[in-house]
């Protein structure tokens, strides 16, 4: 089938792909609690004829559409969630979709539909498996934190923990597409973005008088705004090339403006653009921490979790998704380049194991994750969107998925296993104090 057979087969679903935009933005819902966003997509995928495993305990849910010939599993995701965003211009519930992952919903419908068309398989081989993830914005980490005590989840991301789940056994390589603010391009690739860890830091002090008796109080507060100061002046150590971010803010610190704070929280990411670079700059932070405390004599502990891997775009797959943007827009208006992201995605996660590319569409108006971001061109940002992500699927699975199989075999992805790559970032959790004060003096931990 011809590129432009392929884009008649998402126009015909247009209405429902702007419907769903549409809704999807009036009913905005943040990571793990997108149960209203799954179900009205679920019901789409249903009434088209598709059988779905839904997480069940989470909302997210996927489902295979198999070519009947032998060949490789390649997987599209659409995001579900939203940001918390309460000063949002059209904030509901303290939420707005300031991403623009409901036009990745809307786009995947859209893939949805046109791929249930009849023959829309021909000349494909191999499965394709369509998968609706939540909770790719790494917030509200205390909520997920206790979703992970209570047992429900294991990674704070979607993506890992669909991973961690199984649900992507037997995948051999992946791709989404991600909205962004329309500029001269309408389709455009980075090499990759950073990596992050999350840290959640709580000092301790004393409680006392703060006029009558502050001497005999410690304060928590200023250990740690002396724990920021240190950090802040780490940053003239970061190089370049390692594209470390460190932005950490204070969440408590105090409660009665007539009681010495005895107790301070910060919460931070530490991002770089390898595994290696954020452990390290950890290390850093770990010390800079402490140092605050150690200034006051208050404690110090940190709950360190992983974020999200490094994404690492394949360079096979971005030739691939980059020839059928051409195709579709012409290269003026096609931007792949070398340069280097700072934010972070769970999508990296996935990157560690198997190809993926992970490029971006225009249709979007204001700031990323700004109180004005909304989809101004969803015909570009859900349509257009859909059909590039069709003709991707098409171009790697035709002619016995040569596509496909020449950049499986071109890839090097960091982690042989799903379970080397689990190690790998499993090592970043920990739950201690930085400093235990004993008899002989305090004993630093970093
Ligand atoms: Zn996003």
């Amino acid at each position: 089938m011809e590129h432009s057979a392929y884009c008649a087969l998402v126009d015909k679903h247009r209405e429902t792909i702007l419907d769903t935009e549409r809704h999807i933005w009036r009913h905005p819902e943040t990571g793990f609690k997108e149960w209203k966003t799954s179900a009205y997509l679920a019901d789409i995928f249903e009434r088209a004829g598709y059988t779905l495993t839904r997480a069940g305990d989470i909302p997210g849910f996927y489902t295979d559409l198999d070519t009947g010939r032998p060949g490789p599993k390649l997987l599209i995701l659409g995001e579900l969630d939203a940001l918390a965003a309460p000063s949002h211009a059209e904030a509901v519930d303290g939420c707005a979709h300031a991403c623009g992952h409901n036009a990745q919903c809307a786009a995947l419908i859209g893939i949805a539909l046109a791929l249930k068309e009849p023959g829309a398989l021909d000349g494909l081989c191999g499965s394709i498996r369509l998968m609706a993830v939540p909770a790719e914005e790494l917030i509200e980490i205390a909520y997920r934190d206790s979703l992970r005590r209570q047992g429900v989840i294991r990674y704070l991301g979607g993506k890992p923990e669909f991973l961690w789940r199984g649900y992507l056994d037997g995948v051999d390589l992946a791709f989404m597409v991600h909205t962004t603010v329309s500029s001269d391009t309408v389709f455009s690739c980075r090499a990759g973005s950073n990596g992050c860890m999350t840290k959640e830091a709580v000092y301790t002090g004393v409680a006392a008088h703060a006029g009558g008796s502050p001497h005999l109080g410690v304060n928590a507060l200023y250990a740690a705004s002396l724990g920021l100061q240190a950090v802040n002046a780490l940053r003239e150590t970061f190089q370049d090339g390692d594209h470390v971010r460190v932005h950490p803010i204070l969440t408590a610190g105090g409660a009665s403006v007539n009681i010495i704070p005895a107790e301070a929280k910060l919460s931070t990411f530490v991002r770089g653009a390898t595994m290696e670079v954020i452990r390290e700059t950890n290390e850093k932070v770990n010390r800079a921490l402490a140092a605050g405390a150690l200034a006051l004599g208050a404690g110090v502990t940190v709950s360190d979790r992983p974020g999200y891997a490094p994404l690492v775009n394949d360079p096979g797959m971005m030739a691939v998704a980059k020839d059928c943007m051409t195709a579709l827009v012409g290269a003026d208006k096609v931007d792949f380049n070398t340069s280097w992201g700072c934010g972070s995605t769970d999508m990296g996660d996935l990157s560690c194991i198997m190809p993926v590319v992970h490029p971006y569409v225009s249709g979007a108006s204001g700031i990323g994750h700004g109180d004005d971001y909304r989809i101004a061109d969803p015909e570009t940002a859900c349509v257009l969107s859909a059909k590039a992500q069709v003709m991707m699927a098409a171009e790697l699975l035709r002619d016995n998925a040569a596509k496909a199989k020449a950049v499986l075999e071109g890839s090097r992805p960091r982690y042989a296993s799903k379970e080397d790559y689990f190690a790998a970032v499993d090592a970043f959790i920990a739950d201690r104090s930085l400093i235990v004060y004993g008899d002989g003096g305090a004993e630093i931990q970093f």
